[in-house]
């Protein structure tokens, strides 16, 4: 049994994701050869290949992995960043296999990376650079809408996502399901509504459901809900923007400190997220901003005061170097990766509460897997039963009135009355997976002898999944 095995030396991505990996398996009775089945990663493709930009050929290093295809498509988003290497990709997969099998999502895990700047190249050459790489994965299935269906990830975003979309359908010009071979879309080219927040408003839904659970609130030394706690938040991103913004706009949480690249900006009484995010994207960081303090060392900020640490920038984070710093009682993994093996270890030992990144940035795969369910079946969501809802509600109102010669207001009736949206059914099942997959995780938690965390009872429920998926094929 590994579980508390203290960590002294700071291990690499995937072997952070494994060591992880394992203690939930060493809790587990597997049918034999099976735990090495699962933790493998099955294929990596590299390719290297040449673009022809301001003159002369540039040459580029992409990846794409595919951890585990029990079940098909893989799904995984495309990262564009410097940092981008086989190590990285392959722990991003491992953990969308796991992240899949515990929201229910019905896809293997893959991951994709083009190791780039992409601030260094305009919109131009980059559309230039995402199709050429496009080119080379559709060429070989690696995005294919029943093989392999990549997805926005740190430094992609919608316009990446269509130009790959266009780049399959003029490579397959009869396949009527070309629109799923990629999500993230924006809405004209086969998106859904809802997908470009839906991992910030995933973050959101997931702290709503552990303050639903006043034992786990306590386990924190927190107490009440939402309203007035103190988070900090690293990355004001896709992901740490729109999850900032929810928080704060609807539940009434103090944003207290934003960490970006350039620095941290901290005021007690809350920051005003969107002006600090017009602020950011004006100057390009958060300096500068006149709604709160400035400080250059932003890795230091991270150890703040607060209720709540929400690391949404970049893996590795948190670790052996600061982990015994950090004040935060509650911890939500928003990036992939952010608490490194040692340092889950260390903050355990501290009594810190961590909701794992497989169940806490969930929201992305989710939102993208109810896209791909759109683009297969050609039409949008509520397009059939929205008008027939709001007649029914409206008889049912009309007929109450008549028989009560009472009436309710304006207000109450225009949103009783309102037939469900495609992004309402989008929040809807998004609302419902987070809460469920919390349920499911926390119900091991508190009942399995050897679980020590949320972390490990979400890799034992997604790890028992697969386990029995595998063992359902004819291997
Ligand atoms: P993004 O590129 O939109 O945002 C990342 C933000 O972090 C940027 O604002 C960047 O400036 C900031 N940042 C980068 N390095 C930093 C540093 N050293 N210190 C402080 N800030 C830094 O990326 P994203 O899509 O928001 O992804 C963020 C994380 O969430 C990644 O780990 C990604 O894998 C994970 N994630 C993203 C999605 C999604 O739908 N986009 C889904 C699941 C998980």
């Amino acid at each position: 049994m590994n579980i508390h095995r203290p960590q002294t030396l700071e291990v690499g991505f995937r072997d952070s994701v494994n060591i992880m990996v394992d203690h939930a398996m060493s809790t587990l009775t597997l049918p034999e050869g099976m735990a090495e089945n699962i933790r493998i990663c099955n294929a990596t493709y590299t390719v290297r290949f040449g673009v022809r930009l301001r003159g002369h050929f540039h040459t580029f290093t992409g990846y794409r992995a595919v951890h585990s295809d029990h079940m098909e498509p893989v799904k995984g988003g495309i990262r564009f960043a410097t940092a981008v290497d086989q190590d990285e990709v392959e722990a991003l997969a491992a953990l969308m296999t796991y992240k899949c099998a515990l929201v229910e999502v019905p896809f293997g895990g893959a991951k994709g990376g083009l190791c780039i700047d992409p601030n260094e190249w305009t919109e131009d050459e980059l559309e230039k650079i995402t199709r050429r790489f496009a080119y080379e994965l559709i060429k070989r299935d690696l995005i294919h809408p029943s093989q392999n269906v990549p997805a926005p990830d740190m430094g992609t975003g919608e316009r990446e996502m269509a130009w790959i979309a266009d780049e399959y359908r003029r490579m397959n010009t009869i396949d009527i399901n070309a629109r799923g071979c990629v999500t993230g879309k924006p809405l004209f080219a086969g998106g859904i509504a809802g997908r470009v927040e839906a991992t910030g408003r995933g973050i959101q839904y997931a702290l709503r459901e552990f303050f639903r659970h006043q034992e786990d609130v306590k386990s924190a030394h927190l107490e009440g809900n939402l309203e007035g706690k103190r988070i900090v938040i690293q990355g004001l991103g896709n992901v740490g923007y729109h999850a900032a913004l929810f928080l704060s706009e609807e539940d009434g949480a103090l944003i207290t400190t934003v960490i970006e690249r350039d620095g941290a900006v901290s005021n007690n009484k809350g920051l005003d997220i969107q002006a600090l995010k017009d602020h950011i994207t004006e100057t390009g960081g958060v300096k500068g901003f006149s709604g709160g303090t400035f400080a250059e060392d932003g890795a230091a900020a991270l150890e703040n005061e607060c209720d709540i640490l929400i690391p949404a920038a970049m893996e590795g984070a948190i670790n052996l170097s600061n982990a015994a710093q950090i004040k935060a009682p509650l911890i939500i993994e928003a990036a992939n990766g952010p608490v490194t093996a040692g340092a889950d270890e260390i903050l355990r030992q501290k009594d810190c509460i961590i909701i794992p990144d497989l169940y806490a940035n969930a929201g992305g795969v989710t939102v993208s897997y109810f896209e791909w369910v759109k683009n297969l079946s050609h039409i949008r969501f509520g397009r059939l039963q929205r008008r027939q809802e709001e007649m029914r509600q409206t008889s049912l109102l009309s007929a109450v009135e008549d028989i009560t010669g009472r009436f309710f207001n304006d207000s109450f009736k225009t949103s009783y009355m309102q037939g469900a949206s495609e992004v309402d059914l989008v929040r809807s099942g998004l609302d419902d997976t987070m809460r469920h997959a919390y349920q499911t995780t926390r119900e091991v938690w508190r009942t399995e002898k050897n679980c020590p965390d949320l972390r490990t009872a979400a890799y034992i429920v997604a790890i028992k999944r697969i386990s029995a998926a595998y063992s359902g094929l004819n291997l």
